[in-house]
């Protein structure tokens, strides 16, 4: 990749920089709807060290015991979601000012999916906490997002 990606809130009170391409999903179980207020949240993983805050930064609501998202203190954008114990984070793709240039890999919490929402994208479909490392898996694990 050669130039660094940029994006920010839709105030533009925070900014930010990527240093590395990302890897694009979409996720569409509950906690990521709840988080966005969209039907989905389109997210872009890079690692943390990869990510660099340029104006501003967020402030970050911990939405379960393994994970923050972060937002515009001012507007609200959301702009992060990361696992509190992992390397990595993914911002809104929505927030990037170039979205158009990441690509879609994924879906993940498809077992929340909209059943009108028909993906003929043929990209894999996981379930939330398919995988065994999963956070979400932890015995003490606990959504902080009321019912849903
Ligand atoms: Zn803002
Ligand atoms: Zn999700």
């Amino acid at each position: 990749m050669s130039a660094a990606l940029t994006g920010g809130c839709q105030c533009g009170a925070v900014r930010y920089e990527l240093k590395a391409a990302p890897k694009s999903t979409f996720c569409h179980c509950r906690m990521c709807q709840k988080a966005t207020g969209g039907v989905f949240a389109a997210l872009a993983m890079v690692k943390k060290a990869d990510l660099t805050w340029t104006r501003g930064g967020p402030a970050y609501y911990a939405s379960s015991t393994v994970a923050t998202r972060g937002f515009c203190p001012a507007c609200g954008t959301p702009l992060t979601f990361a696992y509190t114990d992992q390397d990595r984070i993914e911002v809104t793709t929505g927030s990037l000012d170039d979205p158009w240039s990441v690509g879609l890999v994924e879906h993940f919490g498809v077992e929340s999916k909209m059943p009108w929402l028909k993906l003929a994208d043929g990209l894999p479909e996981h379930r939330t906490g398919d995988s065994p490392e999963s956070p979400v898996n932890d015995p003490g694990f606990r959504s902080r997002q009321g019912q849903g």
